[in-house]
């Protein structure tokens, strides 16, 4: 029986809902329909279709040009879409200045006023809304003290570091009590330290608001150590939308399978081929057990296997190409050699090692603790696990679905049904064993563009 993956909901966060003082944040729903923006003829965000959930951290990732800003920008209310609805908590914004929105910016540039000491820059937003001065001052000081600014608030922002400025970004739009936060790459300013630590800073932060953020960036750490969910652009369009882990562990496209993890999954044109007991992707140095029944239907696809996945194992074990001869077939176990190439490169990373190797035409990394006792120029034989393996559509780059045709369809709407994470069918061990009368059908799995 197949098994499609559960549908994605992020567990409740446990959060101190309690904000700055006694006052409680007010979270938002932000609900994004058919967002378009064209400059010209030029398409920067593109059908755009996206649910951001009370106490959500959403982090927008992908590659510089994609329409991150775009779409954060759009939200704010910073630049109006050429089509599609915005919506706040079921409200209509798309077309309401940036100010009726409830919602906070926080830029890349800090954007804090120069002439202004901390304190002031801090309450700027209360002075704009006419707050009482005791209150804005209480408001003020809570903020300060939640983000470690108390002892600095009569200085200027020349009188600070690049981390402190941005906290003082943070404070300016925390003290507003904003519905939610649009934080647009705000620590690529900093240096690969204080990123860390300000990162980690974000995250508590969003833990004790519970508030909603959506956060841009093109930095896959930031996406994948802060978000509750990310989702991926890619070209104006959405690839992905899920938890870390869901992206991470099932891509839904050869897109978001190259843009995450260090180095990304590799990927490999290969076919698919029966073997005794399962099907198999065979290619120049490749022969890769899938968890797939022997009898699928051949066919081109994308191998993609996480550099993590592959394990160097000695040489002389069945399996894998042209080396292995006849044995190729019959390797089933979980050492049998997958993948046969050679070594063209070994990086050492301090705690690991990243192996770059030639597998016939293609080139692949293996990523282990160090040493991984490899070197450049000799040749190598690598194992997976068929549960590490992934396939993906050669023309259209979708992460692959089987489903034999007996079975009750499957709602696939919102997840692709993974080859690699769904049970298979019981196959006959015996090769000789009539195969099931429908033949198995092996699709691209619908696209997820859409959260929701
Ligand atoms: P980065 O990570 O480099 O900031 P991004 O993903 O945030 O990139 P955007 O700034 O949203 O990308 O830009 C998306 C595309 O739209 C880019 O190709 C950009 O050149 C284009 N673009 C953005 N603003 C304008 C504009 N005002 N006029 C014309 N093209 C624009």
């Amino acid at each position: 029986m197949w098994i499609a993956l559960p549908e994605y909901s992020h567990p409740a966060l446990p959060l101190n809902r309690a904000g700055v003082g006694e006052e409680r944040f007010d979270v938002a729903r932000i609900e994004v329909e058919g967002l378009s923006r064209r400059f010209g003829s030029f398409a920067a965000i593109e059908g755009v279709n996206l649910r951001v959930d009370d106490g959500d951290f959403l982090v927008l990732l992908g590659p510089s040009g994609c329409g991150k800003s775009t779409l954060l920008r759009m939200i704010a209310g910073l630049i109006p879409p050429s089509d599609g609805r915005i919506l706040l908590d079921g409200r209509d914004i798309t077309h309401a200045p940036p100010r009726e929105r409830d919602l906070a910016m926080v830029f890349q540039s800090y954007a804090l006023y120069p002439h202004l000491t901390v304190e002031r820059n801090i309450g700027f937003p209360l002075r704009a809304r006419r707050v009482r001065r005791a209150e804005a001052a209480r408001r003020v000081a809570d903020v300060a003290k939640m983000l470690d600014l108390s002892e600095l608030l009569h200085r200027r922002p020349r009188e600070l570091s690049g981390g402190q400025r941005q906290r003082v970004a943070l404070g300016r739009a925390l003290v507003r009590d904003p519905g939610a936060f649009l934080m647009d790459e705000p620590l690529s300013n900093l240096d690969a330290k204080l990123r860390t630590a300000t990162r980690a800073e974000i995250t508590d932060l969003h833990r004790q608001l519970g508030s909603t953020f959506v956060y841009v960036t093109h930095d896959q750490v930031e996406a994948m150590t802060m978000a509750t969910r990310v989702a991926l652009l890619n070209r104006g369009r959405l690839e992905q939308v899920g938890a870390p882990t869901e992206v991470y562990d099932t891509p839904g496209s050869v897109f978001v399978a190259g843009f995450l993890g260090s180095p990304p999954m590799n990927l490999l044109d290969a076919r698919l081929a029966r073997r005794p007991g399962a099907a198999h992707a065979v290619a120049d140095g490749v022969d890769a057990r899938l968890e797939l029944p022997a009898d699928v239907p051949e066919r081109p696809v994308i191998l993609g296997i996480r550099p993590e996945h592959l394990r160097v194992v000695p040489a002389d074990v069945p399996g894998a190409g042209p080396a292995a001869g006849d044995a190729a077939g019959d390797a089933a176990g979980a050492d049998a050699v997958a993948l046969r190439g050679t070594v063209s490169l070994v990086e050492n990373l301090g705690s690991e090692e990243v192996a770059h190797c030639e597998v016939g035409p293609a080139r692949i990394c293996v990523r282990a603790a160090r040493p991984i006792g490899l070197r450049a120029g000799e040749t190598v034989a690598l194992a997976v696990r068929p549960e590490h393996t992934h396939l993906f559509d050669p023309d259209s780059g979708r992460r692959l679905t089987w489903r034999p045709d007996s079975a009750p369809a499957v709602d696939t709407t919102a997840k692709p049904v993974p080859v690699t994470a769904a049970a298979p069918p019981p196959v006959p061990a015996d090769p000789s064993t009539p195969a099931p009368r429908s033949e198995p059908r092996l699709s691209p799995a619908r696209s997820t563009r859409s959260s929701t």
